[in-house]
């Protein structure tokens, strides 16, 4: 088995790319407006009511019709899953793992398409949607690797006459409902950690982003995942998200998405239904409200160029994203004026175009609540650059740059998930790792310093689940650098990390009397 390595991003300023990603383009072009049913127990499932997805970059585009589950469905499909986790669960970790191996070979061949299929569903400009698709990659050829150093448990120690073993088993039903931002890696990467480890799965797509999951569990089966171990139910939350999450059977829940949504899944997961013999565990993924604090010592065109690209790569809707910016005073002026000036040469447009830095945000609910912030940016601090946004024919919203917060104003403390970042002036470097730890929040943070003492004091001080130095607070890559925040982040799963398959399966101990 070759070692694990991430894969390579793709480089488009070579011309022979950029005609693969075309190519890519062309290929999802012709599948665009097709319907896509369920599969539940291996069983397409087509219902007349649908889930319609569409191009945020280009509203009357659409992606595709994509059947919807309801109750009796969802019933139906955690019965298959129960049904299939029997045989599943006794598969060969070594054989799971293949799976993963033989799927992450089909995207690789496909790469382009599914990126492509990124920039139509999700708006993602060309380079953030090859991240997506590779970290996808990674995610499967990681996790595969990753059964196979747990198969066969911990050591543990024994006795003379006594012989102690320690291994992990499944847990059961799984349910992964995933989010629109990392359409492809995020819903892969929380499916395939569910599976490899045993378990089986019933996968709750997000509304905005179903077709590219929908492709997804056409490769999974291709790849040779029995039927029933993954079922691809997309639905809306309010209709099937509490039945799923309440069901007695169902053993975990992975989501990824808001806090507001986090917070009542593991609400509602607490408690035990009738017929239930298990405490669910949740592995929760929220949100961020993540800072780049910059030292007078430091080098200012880093500073301003890793707040530019943290705060609007993919419009700032990931939950990475800079969203402010600690100054201290010193070099406020220098490093918010530099970041204006970046700002104001950025281009934004429909991401098909790959000279467009940015596309369009989520959907109108999303347009809605950043263009809402926005408002209330202007009454709280001096809106610096952007502040527009156009919603006629796709999303879009200008890079935004707010300066001269209060660090306890509302843009300062919420979590916008989109193109706006908020600076705020810092005595000294003290107090901004305090104004950085002053959020509910604790997902990233970066320092950008030259300062070796202030690099150790971050590294105790800045609560925040990936602290980087000297770079932008985006773009984890997997086995690299997990992935997860701590307080209301979410239960600091560390996505892409050792740890991160234990959380899907549970110690079993044997002890035998020789
Ligand atoms: N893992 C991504 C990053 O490091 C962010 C994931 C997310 O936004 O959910 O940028």
């Amino acid at each position: 088995m070759i070692t694990y390595k991430h894969e390579p991003f793709t480089d488009f300023s070579k011309e022979e790319n950029k005609q693969a990603f075309q190519a890519g383009l062309k290929v999802v072009e012709q599948y665009l407006g097709k319907e896509y049913p369920l599969v539940i127990g291996g069983e397409k499932v087509t219902t007349t009511e649908k889930i319609v997805s569409i191009n945020p970059a280009n509203k009357k585009e659409v992606v595709g019709r994509v059947s919807k589950a309801n109750q009796e469905l969802a019933e139906r499909a955690m019965d298959s899953a129960l049904q299939a986790f029997e045989s599943w669960k006794r598969v060969k970790p070594e054989v799971r793992a293949d799976v993963l191996f033989k799927a992450a070979a089909i995207i690789r061949r496909r790469k382009h398409e599914f990126s492509a299929l990124l920039v139509k569903e999700a708006g993602k400009p060309w380079n953030e949607a090859d991240a997506d698709t590779v970290e996808g990659i990674d995610f499967m050829e990681y996790y595969g690797r990753q059964m196979l150093e747990h198969k066969n448990g911990k050591k543990v120690e024994s006795r003379p006459g006594e012989y102690n073993r320690y291994t992990y088993i499944p847990l059961g039903v799984g349910i992964v409902i995933s989010p629109w931002n990392f359409a492809f890696a995020i819903m892969a990467g929380t499916t395939v950690a569910a599976l490899v480890s045993g378990n089986t799965v019933l996968l709750k797509p997000a509304s905005t982003t179903p077709v590219v999951a929908a492709k997804f569990v056409e490769v999974m089966e291709e790849a040779g995942l029995p039927k029933g171990v993954l079922n691809y139910i997309p639905g809306s939350g309010a209709e099937i998200g509490d039945i799923l999450v309440d069901h007695p059977k169902t053993r975990f829940i992975s989501f990824t998405g808001s806090r507001e949504v986090g917070t009542r899944i593991y609400e509602r997961a607490a408690i035990v239904n009738k017929g239930q013999i298990w405490l669910k565990r949740v592995i929760a993924e929220m949100g961020g409200k993540d800072t780049i604090v910059v030292d007078k010592e430091a080098d200012l065109e880093l500073a301003a160029q890793s707040i530019v690209r943290s705060a609007f790569g993919f419009s700032g809707q990931k939950c990475s994203a800079c969203s402010r910016a600690i100054v201290v005073e010193d070099v406020y002026d220098q490093v918010l004026n530099r970041a204006v000036e970046l700002t104001k040469k950025l281009t934004i447009g429909d991401p098909v175009e790959p000279n467009n830095f940015m596309g369009p945000v989520n959907d109108q609910q999303a347009y809605d609540k950043i263009m809402a912030y926005i408002e209330i940016g202007k009454t709280e601090g001096q809106l610096m650059v952007g502040g527009e946004g156009d919603d006629t024919e796709g999303f879009f919203i200008q890079p935004t740059i707010f300066a001269g917060l209060d660090p306890n104003a509302r843009i300062m403390q919420e979590e916008i998930f989109g193109p706006v970042v908020a600076f705020a002036k810092a005595k000294d470097f003290q107090t901004a790792l305090e104004i950085a730890n002053n959020t509910e929040y604790g997902l990233t943070g970066s320092v950008i310093t030259n300062n070796r003492m202030h690099l150790e004091q971050a590294r105790e001080d800045f609560h925040v689940g990936n602290l980087y130095f000297n770079r932008g607070c985006t773009g984890a890559i997997v086995g690299y650098q997990p992935f997860g925040g701590f307080n209301m982040s979410g239960t600091d799963s560390k996505a892409g990390g050792p740890d991160y398959l234990l959380l899907h399966m549970q110690a079993k101990t044997t002890s035998e009397m020789l």
